[in-house]
């Protein structure tokens, strides 16, 4: 249903060391689509001015956009209402706000609790704030490429009052359940943060139904611009907490001593925001809808169903991540035996197939897994059957190369 969907995204459309390029890096950040970048340059030829503060024309334009484009995220992930819907740069912000959030309330001996399969943005904000309060960071281990659930349910008491888990993981694909994890954490009194940066552009997401406390994502892995993210956070937390930064936009009164905060969401936008960004990704937001994002899912796993075998018959090739397909999202890190991660990555680049190698930013992962890197293909919607099989003949030809065979 998606094929030919390639025509759209411009930049997929180029010959890349004499082929013809198959973009495998989605994980890392996604194309954009032509209605994507059209938002951007309608935005900055017709409407740019600055948000809120503006009573002439432009300015009420911009600001309705934006206003718009929150009330199309807070659509697409099924939150309560727009003031839920924090406008930030990104995942990587929005998991530091909610850690100086807990820092806010964190006292010694607290716990947080995280996983090992955590990217480094979900564990380095953590690390920080333990060492601020003197809580204590605890890590549930793997079963299987699977979170261990049994790990989660010992580690998880009644000390906790954080818990932070990636709802799919950046590097092994492994698809974690969030309702029962929320229960899990809710039981215990703690708060559940989810880092949805791998799963928001790949599955339908119903904040209310997971009942999370706070959701993150970026924009640029969904096919909108870099430089824009959401915060998601229960309206009665967000209102708990003081605000991270301060200036401009976010006050309701400034006095030469004090000042006072104005309403969520903006409480917590201080200074002036990505408007373009924020427009695009609601434009991004659209195009996903038009495609129906329970169709992109169907996409994604029958790309996962038919390259999966074709992978797991290259001798030497050791796939990282659950054993069952439908745990796992069109992330598939690996490696090949006698070859370093980094040299396959630049064999494939020569036969035009982008794909990353590396420790994908998620070094204590790795470590547990054993290895120091693993090349990494990822996808999304554009990519197609063909777009598989280039990638294991690419493969097939990297062993060869390297006399392998
Ligand atoms: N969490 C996960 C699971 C990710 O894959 C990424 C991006 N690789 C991030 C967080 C960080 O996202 P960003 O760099 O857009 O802030």
């Amino acid at each position: 249903m998606l094929e030919g969907i390639k025509n759209e995204f411009p930049v997929l459309n180029q010959i890349v060391n004499d082929e013809p390029l198959v973009y495998l890096d989605n994980a890392a950040t996604t194309q954009k689509p032509l209605s994507v970048l059209s938002a951007i340059k309608d935005y900055y030829e017709n409407d740019n001015a600055n948000v809120h503060r503006g009573v002439h024309t432009l300015a009420e334009r911009a600001t309705e956009k934006y206003e718009a484009a929150r009330e199309k995220v807070r659509a697409f992930i099924n939150a309560k209402s727009t003031k839920e819907v924090l406008f930030t740069r990104g995942t990587t912000t929005s998991i530091n706000w909610v850690a100086q959030f807990a820092g806010q309330i964190l006292k010694a001996d607290d716990e947080i609790v995280i996983s090992i399969m955590e990217h480094h943005s979900n564990i380095v904000p953590w690390q920080e704030v333990a060492k601020k309060t003197g809580a204590i960071l605890k890590f549930v281990y793997l079963k299987e490429g699977e979170l261990d659930m049994e790990d989660l349910r010992q580690k998880v008491t009644a000390q906790t009052k954080f818990v932070s888990i990636a709802h799919v993981s950046n590097v092994l694909g492994t698809i974690n359940p969030i309702e029962e994890i929320s229960k899990i954490a809710h039981e215990q009194g703690a708060y559940l943060v989810v880092d949805g940066a791998q799963s928001t552009p790949h599955m339908a997401i119903d904040l209310q139904k997971m009942d999370v406390d706070f959701f993150a994502f970026s924009g640029h892995k969904m096919m909108g611009p870099t430089g824009i993210g959401v915060l998601y956070g229960k309206e009665e937390l967000l209102n708990q907490f003081e605000p991270i930064e301060f200036g401009g936009e976010m006050i309701d009164f400034v006095y030469e001593s004090h000042s006072t905060w104005t309403e969520l969401p903006w409480k917590f936008e201080a200074g002036t925001p990505n408007i373009a960004g924020a427009i695009a990704l609601g434009a991004a937001i659209d195009y996903i809808q038009e495609l129906g994002i329970d169709q992109i899912h169907q996409h994604e796993d029958e790309l996962i169903d038919y390259v999966m075998p074709k992978l797991q018959n290259i001798e030497g090739l050791t796939i990282y991540g659950p054993k069952d397909n439908k745990k796992r999202s069109g992330v598939i890190a690996f490696n090949i035996e006698g070859l370093h991660p980094h040299d396959v990555a630049t064999a494939l680049d020569m036969e035009g197939v982008a794909v990353r190698a590396g420790h994908h930013c998620a070094q204590p992962l790795l470590n547990y897994l054993d290895t120091p890197a693993t090349a990494r293909a990822s996808f999304y919607i554009y990519n197609t059957k063909a777009d598989c099989d280039k990638l294991v003949e690419a493969l097939q030809k990297t062993k060869e190369f390297f006399k392998l065979d």
